[in-house]
């Protein structure tokens, strides 16, 4: 069930492209209405993520569409040909999420680029902290209106006790001044718990405060902005430090993971097997290692060339993945050649999940072309963790023990306890 746009424009040929360019970049449904009553039709009869609304329509030549819109809660963007500043005032007064030009093909692509960002929003928790009810309401609507789910709340610490139940919020709005814990306070709290890359913070100050929008940005405000504001200007710095966010978080996510396989890659494996050694140091956890490789892979490629090797260490990637926890650390080091770490098991257990790969891999066969199949097989050099040792140094003890195996006669593993 996709969701739908509707453009009510009066203009069909106009309409008819802008409907045709936002279904091709969007794919999304896009119904359009040429009157207000045809739209009032539409209206009653489906359920739109969002309407774009000429104002100038033969039977509604004064907006009357846009406050019909809001009436039944449509998020609406207003579509103009009039620029004029007083035009503008009185059109961003009304319960509208932006208005945009209609008379270019880059008009078209900011339209594609506001709702692809509204569509995004829905994933993000705000959260609003203001001691005035009136300016937490007028923000939650703003907020709202853009797709944000959003909580707000009065004081600081009262914030800082909905982060703790809601850890997954990505962006704060805080006032400066309010009873009990003040902004500033409250974004040194965050800062203690949450970095500028995990969260982001929003700061809301008086004119007078001049040196406080300072103090914001030392203590860790991602940016700030001036009341009174602009619905405008307070759209657009939400928007964009919700980008922001995302952007670090896909590059982060980028540096971490193996491109092939999009498992961890090495690097990555080193920190996140440190901080569990880190996490589990006064308990009695217990935990296995081992290093994988394939066997006479190179024969792999010589036969059927670089794709089909890449995909047999894809195929590979998933069979470790499926077979193992999520929690589970599964990494690939190099070529064809991964890590896995399981975690909180015996050596029992240990050694069966590594057959369970070793014989899982055999089982499998990876299909070229016609009725020409594939079978590879892995060795394995596997060991219980040794915490009195580095990990660089267990891994050096797995990589003997995989060398074994595959002197042994490959397709084995060599579990040592
Ligand atoms: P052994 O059983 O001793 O491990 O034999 P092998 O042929 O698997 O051993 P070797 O390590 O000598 O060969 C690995 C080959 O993997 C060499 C290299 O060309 C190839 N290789 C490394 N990275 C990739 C990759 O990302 N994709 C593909 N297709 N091949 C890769
Ligand atoms: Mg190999
Ligand atoms: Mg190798």
């Amino acid at each position: 069930m996709g969701e739908k746009i509707l453009i009510v424009e009066d203009n069909k040929a106009l309409a008819k492209i802008i409907a045709k360019k936002l279904s091709s970049a969007l794919k999304m449904e896009v119904d359009v209405a040429y009157s207000m009553h045809e739209a009032k039709l539409f209206i009653a009869r489906y359920n739109y993520f969002l309407a774009l609304l000429d104002i100038n329509l033969p039977d509604a030549p004064d907006g009357e569409i846009v406050d019909y819109a809001a009436k039944k809660g449509l998020h609406t963007i207003v579509l103009s040909s009039n620029i004029d500043k007083e035009f503008r005032k009185q059109i961003l007064k009304k319960n509208i999420i932006d208005y945009v030009n209609k008379s270019g093909v880059n008009d078209i692509h900011y339209i594609i680029h506001i709702i692809q960002r509204l569509k995004k929003n829905r994933n993000h928790k705000v959260l609003v902290v203001d001691d005035s009810r009136v300016f937490r309401q007028t923000m939650q609507n703003i907020l709202e209106n853009l797709f944000f789910k959003v909580i707000s709340v009065a004081h600081g610490e009262e914030a800082i006790g909905m982060l703790k139940s809601q850890p997954d919020i990505s962006l704060v709005l805080t006032d400066y001044n309010m009873p009990v814990m003040d902004g500033l306070e409250l974004t040194k709290q965050i800062r203690e718990t949450y970095s500028k890359n995990e969260l982001s913070i929003l700061a809301l100050s008086g004119n007078e405060d001049e040196e406080i929008t300072a103090l914001f940005l030392k203590h860790g405000a991602n940016d700030y902005i001036k009341k009174p504001f602009s619905k405008e200007e307070f759209s657009c710095r939400v928007n964009n430090s919700v980008e922001a966010l995302e952007n670090i978080q896909l590059i982060t996510n980028y540096a971490n993971r193996d491109f092939l396989t999009g498992l961890f890659n090495r690097r990555y494996f080193f920190k996140e097997v440190n901080d569990y050694i880190d996490e589990i140091k006064q308990s009695s956890e217990q935990f296995a290692l081992g290093m994988i490789d394939i066997d006479h892979f190179k024969q792999v490629n010589d036969t059927y060339g670089h794709d089909v090797g890449d995909k047999v260490i894809t195929s590979l990637a998933d069979i470790l993945r499926s077979a193992t926890n999520p929690q589970d650390v599964v990494a690939r080091f190099g070529g064809e050649e991964f890590c896995v770490v399981l975690k909180n098991v015996n050596k029992h257990s240990a050694q069966e999940i590594f057959e369970r790969l070793r014989e899982n891999t055999e089982q499998f066969s990876y299909h070229v072309k016609d009725d020409e199949y594939i079978h590879f097989t892995i060795s394995i050099g596997a060991l219980m963790f040794h915490e009195d040792e580095s990990l660089e140094e267990n891994l050096n003890e797995a990589d003997m023990l995989l060398y074994k195996a595959k002197n042994n006669g490959r397709n084995q593993l060599i579990f040592e306890t």
